[in-house]
C-alpha cells in the first residue's frame, strides 16, 4: 500500500449511536462522528477543539477501542482498534485521562495509587516501584507518595490520574478534557504537566479542550463541529480565522482577541498574537517607530 501509516491514524471515521425501541428496532441514529481523517506522528502535540456536542469525547474513545467504528477505520501504532487481539497492546499505547479526577482515583494511598495499572499488566513488584517513583516525580508529586489523595486539589489529583497512565508507559496519551472541572491554578499545573511530558519524555499527547489558550503550543489543531473536522492546522494559522472560530461557538485567546479588535481599529499589529509576549513586543515596536 503506497501511503505510510501514521502513529495514529483514523480514516474516515464514523460513529452513529443507535436507540432501539421496545421491540429492538431502530429509533434514531445520531451521527455522532461523521467522516474524520486524522493523522498523528509520534511525539507530536496535537489539539481537538470544539463546542459541546461536536464529538470529541466519541472520537477520543475510538482511539483506544472503547468505541468501534460503525463505518471506517482506525490503527494505533499499526494496530486496527477492531482487532481484538490488540486490545490490551492498544490501551497500554494509548492511556486515557478523563474529565472527572475523582473517578480516576481508587487507591487510599497516592502511590498504591500510580501503581495499580502497571500492576494489573503483570507488571514485577520491583519494577512498578520504579515506575511509581519516575511517574509521580514527572508529574511534580514525588513528595506526596505516602499520602492519602483525598486531601488533593483538582489539578493535584488529575496531575496523580497522569502519573498512574504515566506508570504504565504509554507511546500516547489521551487528555479528554481534563481541565474542566479545575480552577485556573489547577489547568495550569495540568497543562504545563502534559507539555512536559511530551517535551522531555517525548509522549504523544492528544489533548481534547474548549479552552482555547491551551493549544498555543500544540503542533497541530483539529476544529470538530457536529462530528466533523471542520478546520486544521498549527494554532497560529488557526487562530487567525477568528471568524470563522466564532461561527463554531470557540473564542479565540483573550490577547489574539484583543490583538484582532486593536487591528481592526487601524493599528498595524501581526496578523495573529497567540501571547502576552509578543503583544507587548509589537506595541514596543510600534511606538518606536512613531518616535
Ligand atoms: P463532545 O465530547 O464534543 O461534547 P460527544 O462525543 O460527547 O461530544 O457527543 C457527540 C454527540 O453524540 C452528541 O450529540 C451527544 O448527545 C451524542 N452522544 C454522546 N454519547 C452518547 C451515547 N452514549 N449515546 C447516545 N448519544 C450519545
Ligand atoms: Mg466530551
Amino acid at each position: 500500500m503506497g501511503n505510510k501509516m501514521s502513529f495514529i491514524e483514523s480514516r474516515n471515521l464514523v460513529h452513529e449511536y443507535k436507540r432501539h425501541d421496545e421491540n429492538g428496532n431502530i429509533e434514531q441514529v445520531n451521527r455522532a462522528v461523521d467522516d474524520v481523517s486524522i493523522s498523528v506522528e509520534q511525539g507530536d502535540f496535537v489539539a481537538i477543539l470544539g463546542h459541546n456536542g461536536s464529538g470529541k469525547s466519541t472520537f477520543a474513545k475510538h482511539l483506544n477501542s472503547i468505541l468501534l467504528p460503525t463505518e471506517g477505520t482506525v490503527w494505533v501504532n499499526g494496530m486496527e482498534t477492531r482487532d481484538e487481539d490488540h486490545l490490551w497492546d492498544i490501551r497500554q499505547t494509548a492511556g486515557m485521562v478523563f474529565q472527572n479526577p475523582d473517578n480516576q482515583i481508587i487507591a487510599s494511598v497516592i502511590e498504591e495509587d500510580v501503581g495499580f495499572g502497571p500492576e494489573n499488566l503483570g507488571v514485577p513488584t520491583e519494577e512498578i516501584w520504579h515506575r511509581v517513583e519516575t511517574a509521580l516525580k514527572a508529574v511534580g508529586m514525588y513528595e506526596y507518595r505516602t499520602h492519602s489523595p483525598n486531601k488533593l486539589s483538582g489539578g493535584q489529583k488529575q496531575r496523580i490520574a497522569i502519573a498512574g497512565i504515566m506508570a504504565m508507559k504509554p507511546k500516547c496519551i489521551i487528555l479528554d478534557e481534563p481541565t474542566a472541572m479545575l480552577d485556573p491554578n489547577g489547568r495550569k499545573e495540568v497543562i504545563s504537566t502534559v507539555r512536559k511530558l511530551n517535551k522531555e519524555e517525548n509522549v504523544t499527547i492528544i489533548l481534547i479542550t474548549h479552552y482555547m489558550d491551551e493549544v498555543i503550543n500544540a503542533d497541530h489543531v483539529y476544529v470538530m463541529d457536529h462530528g466533523k473536522v471542520v478546520m486544521e492546522g498549527t494554532p497560529r494559522t488557526i487562530f487567525k480565522e477568528v471568524e470563522t472560530l466564532k461561527k463554531y461557538r470557540l473564542d479565540v485567546p483573550q490577547v489574539t482577541e484583543l490583538a484582532y479588535e486593536l487591528r481592526k481599529q487601524g493599528m498595524k499589529l501581526p496578523e495573529v498574537v497567540l501571547t502576552k509576549e509578543e503583544l507587548v513586543n509589537a506595541l514596543t515596536k510600534l511606538e518606536k517607530a512613531e518616535n
